[in-house]
């Protein structure tokens, strides 16, 4: 527990100016090495449970191979359900633009048809007044000259209006034709965007599957962290812990914790903290917090909560007390926020009475 009061680094200052210089150093290093010896590998000294428990961390932040190419798959499929929609869009526009060119072209040829038939009784008029003028007695030449003129005329219109709906009834197919594919266009489009949007909720589902069970696994690790305490307590060797980026902490916990602060880094969350101390500092800190006296009295019972020595979590490099932007987490701050959303798929776990002490068991 705790060290609120307790300044972050205990090196003198020569030393610490040393120390900024070497952490990019010894952050590449802790990268090295929890490559080179994933968890499941480590000293012989590390109790099995611990080995459990890193290598579930590590299955649970470290993605599948199945997970990278279905992420890979979802995003192209993504793609490719957006261009279908565009698509869709597309082929609704030149559905609609076809029947709206459909109404005047129906008008106009049912209008041409209507002159035409119009022009032919015209005709038909023309032709039996000829009929009836021609067989007049006594012939009446004039009369005759007329009618004839007025057929020449009516068939002259209703050849005008022939060609003239001719053209309206091959427009009026022609339209019917582009309505017609366009409608076609806009059904495959559709039944593509369909299939197209079907595929991408399979991915994400057994995308949402796989970090389900992924998640397990920091699940399983949180139900022996316990033992893990328990088996690591009476073994710890100070060569049992690592530094990642400047916070020491056991090597069991070291990918995890890398990572964790990785991804707070890649969310604009800057994290840091103290990890590791020894007994005679938890023995310092029960003096500096007030405890009423060393060994006995309860971690509550002092001006900031300090476990009893030998009990703190600290002591073995299982709980680090978290900074951001050099201060201790508080719990309206953003980094807390972040923590308390995302630390458990690390493996760390919030003590409710100290905002800035987080542990692999919460304790
Ligand atoms: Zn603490």
């Amino acid at each position: 527990m705790t060290t609120r009061r307790e300044p972050r680094h205990q090196q003198p200052k020569r030393a610490r100016v040393r120390w900024t210089v070497a952490v990019p150093i010894v952050a590449l290093l802790a990268g090295v090495l929890t490559v080179a010896s994933p968890p499941g590998t480590a000293s012989a000294a590390v109790p099995r449970v611990a080995q459990t428990w890193s290598s579930l961390m590590y299955h649970s932040l470290t993605p599948s191979p199945e997970y990278v190419q279905l992420r890979k798959t979802l995003a192209a499929q993504r793609s490719s359900l957006t261009a279908r929609i565009a698509q869709v869009t597309q082929g609704r526009a030149t559905q609609a633009a076809a029947q709206i060119g459909l109404a005047p072209a129906v008008t106009a040829d049912a209008a041409a048809r209507t002159r035409y038939a119009g022009a032919r009784e015209a005709l038909g008029t023309a032709t039996n007044t000829l009929t009836v003028v021609s067989l007049q007695r006594p012939h009446n030449a004039a009369a005759v000259a007329a009618a004839k003129q007025a057929v020449a005329a009516a068939s002259a219109t209703a050849g005008t209006y022939r060609a003239q709906a001719g053209q309206t009834g091959t427009a009026l197919k022609s339209v019917l034709t582009t309505a017609r594919t366009a409608t076609t266009n806009l059904d495959n489009a559709i039944v593509a965007w369909q299939t197209a949007h079907a595929r991408v909720v399979a991915s994400h589902q057994k995308l949402v599957e796989l970090d389900k069970k992924m998640a397990g696994y920091a699940g399983q690790a949180a139900a022996i962290s316990r033992t893990v305490v328990t088996e690591i307590r009476p073994r710890f060797v100070y060569a049992d812990s690592t530094t990642v980026y400047g916070v020491r902490v056991h090597k069991n916990v070291a990918y995890a914790f890398r990572r964790m602060l990785d991804d707070a880094k890649a969310s604009g969350i800057v994290l840091s903290g103290g990890g590791f101390r020894t007994k005679q500092r938890q023995i310092e800190l029960r003096k500096i917090n007030g405890c009423p006296d060393i060994w006995t009295a309860p971690a509550s019972s002092c001006r900031v909560p300090t476990a009893i020595p030998g009990r703190s979590l600290h002591e073995i490099g299982l709980a680090v007390d978290i900074t951001s932007g050099g201060r201790s987490l508080t719990a309206n701050s953003p980094a807390f926020k972040w923590m308390a959303a995302y630390a458990r798929r690390y493996g760390f776990v919030n003590l409710p009475s100290e905002p800035w002490h987080w542990s692999i068991t919460g304790g």
